[in-house]
């Protein structure tokens, strides 16, 4: 975990302002980071086998620095836990080492008119012979633009499958998103696939599962690090209000003696600290094979996410003009942090699951 998190640093600190203002991350940057990308993967597949709780750690360490590098580190991952838990071992043979030696996977679920109701989503997956052939459109692929590999989830007879397919293949088609809000340098990408043909092996092991298994599972995933990467982004807005309020003097003392001010570095420093427990909370559960760990990775994500946008906001009313230019580190986590309480599940359906899990309906 040192090691991978002096790596992260090396690479990534004092850079995000740049990416975040060209929208593109350098290539040679994700080759470089390879496994710490998906550091759970085990060392067999050339991963770092890192528990959830110490790769959490290490995507809040990626989150603090750059909202871009840990939205791909959180794809990468879950296309990781995808191949994982779905593929079978000559699949994770195949596929893993391409991931940890530094090839980008991104994971495509959302589609046009299959958003929050992952149920309506109409790509097909069929057998054709000895291939299978894909056709669907898939929208706000997170690192589509850099990816080899898409992970793309589809309706597969009665049921629900995933398929690799290689970002180059005859009929796939992937386009840039100009300009998102934030995390604007993910190469967030809407991909189509027309009659795609495939090898049938590209068929993860999971095919004619229940669609929503599939995607909670790898959901569950991209859940978590999401959430870590939340805490990360307070820890950066914390540590760079805390700063300015103790160098920055207004009415002839530090805006930190002044009360109102102060109130919003402790409510800054309370975000951090619950996001941080209710992530390792959900972690332990990982760690432990609990069937808890989808309701406490929806716990996290929910409370994380929201602290993260309230935390964001007060960190940029602190800086005030200082935190007003556009690349600054927390007019960018204010950006970030509100698409944080979009993807993986809104707000709005985190509630509606915990409120399910509050009934007794659900895990
Ligand atoms: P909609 O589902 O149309 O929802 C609109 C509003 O209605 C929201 O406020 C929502 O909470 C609310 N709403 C919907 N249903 C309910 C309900 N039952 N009860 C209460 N409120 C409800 N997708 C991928 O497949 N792969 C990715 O890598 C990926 N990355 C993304 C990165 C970013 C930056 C963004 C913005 C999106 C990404 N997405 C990705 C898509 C993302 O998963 C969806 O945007 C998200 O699931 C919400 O779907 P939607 O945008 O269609 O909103």
């Amino acid at each position: 975990l040192a090691r991978a998190t002096a790596l992260v640093t090396e690479l990534v600190e004092g850079q995000a302002e740049e990416w975040d203002r060209t929208g593109l991350l350098p290539p040679e940057l994700l080759g470089k980071l390879g496994p710490v990308l998906c550091a759970q993967v085990a060392t067999e597949h050339g991963g770092l086998g890192l528990s959830s709780r110490d790769n959490g750690e290490l995507t809040a360490h990626t989150g603090s620095l750059c909202g871009s590098v840990r939205s791909v580190m959180t794809t990468q991952g879950m296309a990781a836990w995808a191949i994982q838990r779905l593929g079978d071992a000559a699949q994770r043979a195949r596929l893993l080492p391409r991931l940890t030696g530094g090839e980008l996977a991104a994971v495509a679920f959302s589609e046009p008119q299959a958003g929050s109701d992952l149920s309506a989503m109409t790509t097909r997956i069929r057998d054709e012979g000895d291939t299978v052939v894909l056709d669907g459109h898939k929208v706000w692929v997170t690192g589509g633009h850099y990816a080899g590999l898409i992970v793309v989830f589809g309706r597969y007879g009665d049921g629900g499958a995933a398929v690799v397919v290689p970002a180059d293949a005859p009929g796939v088609r992937v386009r840039r998103i100009p300009d998102p809000l934030g995390c604007r340098a993910a190469g967030h990408a809407d991909v189509e696939l027309d009659a795609v043909r495939l090898p049938a092996d590209s068929l993860l092991g999971g095919a004619g599962q229940s669609l929503s298994l599939l995607v909670t599972s790898a959901l569950t995933y991209g859940r978590l690090s999401v959430a870590w990467g939340c805490a990360g982004m307070l820890r950066g807005c914390l540590a760079a209000t805390t700063d300015h309020a103790r160098s920055r003097s207004q009415f002839g003392k530090p805006l930190a003696d002044h009360q109102l001010v102060s109130g919003h570095l402790g409510r800054l420093l309370i975000a951090e600290q619950v996001s941080a427990r209710v992530c390792e909370h959900a972690s332990e559960h990982w760690d432990s094979g609990s069937p808890d760990v989808v309701m406490t990775t929806v716990l996290a994500k929910q409370v994380s996410a929201v602290n993260a946008a309230a935390g964001a906001s007060a960190a940029v009313q602190v800086l005030a003009s200082a935190g007003a230019h556009a690349g600054s580190l927390v007019a960018r986590a204010y950006r970030d942090a509100k698409l944080m309480e979009i993807i993986e599940g809104t707000n709005e359906v985190c509630l509606v699951m915990l409120a399910g899990h509050a009934l007794g309906g659900a895990r």
